[in-house]
């Protein structure tokens, strides 16, 4: 099948940093691990995820197998299996690791898909068999549900499409046509580059267990991803904070699972100068999600795709190159695994069993950017921020800095990503 100018965006992406997602799953035993680590194998080397993940590889411009990641030494002799680079954790044989081309988009997020071949193998009990079923493959997939997949069926559904695209297009546009006054400050410049501790790739996991969803009295409620978004940018400094949408979980006239696929794109929502409190943060990301800021992005493989390759490849390098300046910083909700209810059909949603634990550590951004990558389980909320910083600058030392700001002691962890 012919590359989307989507996917040609995503793979200049990769050329610029990480884009994939990576997913720690701890088990509470290595014969635990082994079975995980073997059903994901199955599962991303069975069609047609092989051919899915196999062709999103294909299409990444650089292949990334870090040695360390977050709190963990990788050891990658397990191998790669569809849109699924599987490794070890050297320091820890009960983690595996899993890194998840962002490219894949086949139809299900990352979670669904792990998940998926968990099920599968028979790992997640008889609760996963009663719960939801909505999210699957569609027949015969063999590439990704892309935004021009989505776009398509909008349109076979007679919505207007190009005037929606042209009333959502002032939130989806603006960071892209203002440069912010204030970029994110990238620290102190560090003398010696070839030091671990001063990489441009830095994680910090800091655990948030103690956020409430706010129901104080005479206070309208705010979501835990409000509460985090706020103290992202009282931490940061920024007051523009992109917050990432699943596209299937919010656009209401998208026909059934399969159709929409794995679409997190991303809007964008500017927060009071001083004291960015969690209440107006959540009445402002649901204005966002009321204007379905999506829809100007769904046309964006009909935007870019008049252009030659080379031109493409050029425009959309332009593009990213000022994602730093002009929107740097992003928040996503990249595993929910404390008890959703399928708005679709009403029965739970599948979730890991007691003993395998999961922490998502978000993809990286171009220099220089802040991703932050929320992980929930019915026990923990932890949030996982990842910097990138301009070559001579330690992003180590900014996520330090940065987390002990924000975490004040409740820091798991703040240290380098680095490639051998
Ligand atoms: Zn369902």
């Amino acid at each position: 099948m012919p590359t989307r100018p989507s996917e040609v965006f995503l793979s200049r992406l990769n050329a610029a940093a990480d884009s994939d997602v990576t997913v720690l799953l701890r088990c509470t035993t290595v014969a635990r691990a082994d079975a995980v680590l073997e059903a994901l194998i199955r599962a991303g080397t069975t069609a047609p995820v092989r051919e899915v993940g196999n062709r999103a590889r294909r299409l990444e411009v650089v292949r990334r197998l870090p040695a360390v990641l977050g709190p963990h030494t990788l050891d990658h002799s397990p191998g790669s299996a569809g849109p699924w680079d599987l490794a070890r954790a050297s320091d820890d044989p009960t983690v595996v690791v899993v890194r998840w081309s962002h490219l894949a988009g086949d139809a299900r997020t990352c979670q669904e898909a792990v998940l998926d071949g968990l099920q599968h193998a028979g790992l997640l009990g008889a609760d996963a068999d009663r719960g939801c079923q909505c999210v699957r493959l569609p027949a015969g997939a063999q590439g990704p549900a892309s935004p021009a997949d989505a776009w398509g069926a909008l349109r076979a559904q007679g919505e207007s499409g190009v005037w929606d695209a042209l009333r959502a297009a002032l939130p989806a546009t603006t960071p892209l046509l203002r440069p912010l006054r204030t970029a994110l400050d990238t620290g102190a410049p560090t003398a010696n580059t070839t030091d671990a501790a001063q990489a441009t790739d830095a994680v910090a996991l800091i655990a948030m267990d103690d956020v409430t969803t706010g129901h104080a009295p005479h206070h309208p409620p705010a979501s835990r991803f409000a509460h985090v978004v706020s103290a992202v940018a009282a931490m940061s400094g920024q007051r523009r904070i992109g917050v990432t949408v699943d596209l299937r979980r919010h656009e209401p006239t998208l026909p059934g699972a399969g159709t929409a696929g794995n679409l997190s794109l991303v809007g964008w929502i500017v927060l009071p100068r001083r004291r960015p409190a969690p209440e107006p943060t959540h009445q402002r990301v649901q204005g966002l999600l009321r204007r379905r800021f999506w829809r100007q992005q769904l046309a964006v493989d009909a935007w870019l795709g008049d252009r030659s390759p080379e031109r493409l490849a050029d425009r959309c390098d332009l593009l990213i190159g000022g994602l730093a300046h002009r929107a740097p910083t992003t928040v996503t909700e990249l595993w929910r695994d404390d008890g959703p209810v399928c708005a679709g059909c009403g029965r739970a949603r599948r979730h890991l069993p007691p003993d395998i634990g999961v922490l998502a550590i978000p993809p990286a951004l171009p220099p220089a950017g802040l991703t932050v990558g929320i992980t929930r389980t019915a026990a923990h909320t932890t949030v996982s921020l990842r910097r990138v910083t301009l070559p001579g600058h330690s992003a180590t030392a900014w996520l330090t800095t940065a987390a002990a700001r924000w975490a004040r002691g409740r820091t798991l962890h703040a240290g380098p990503v680095t490639h051998p």
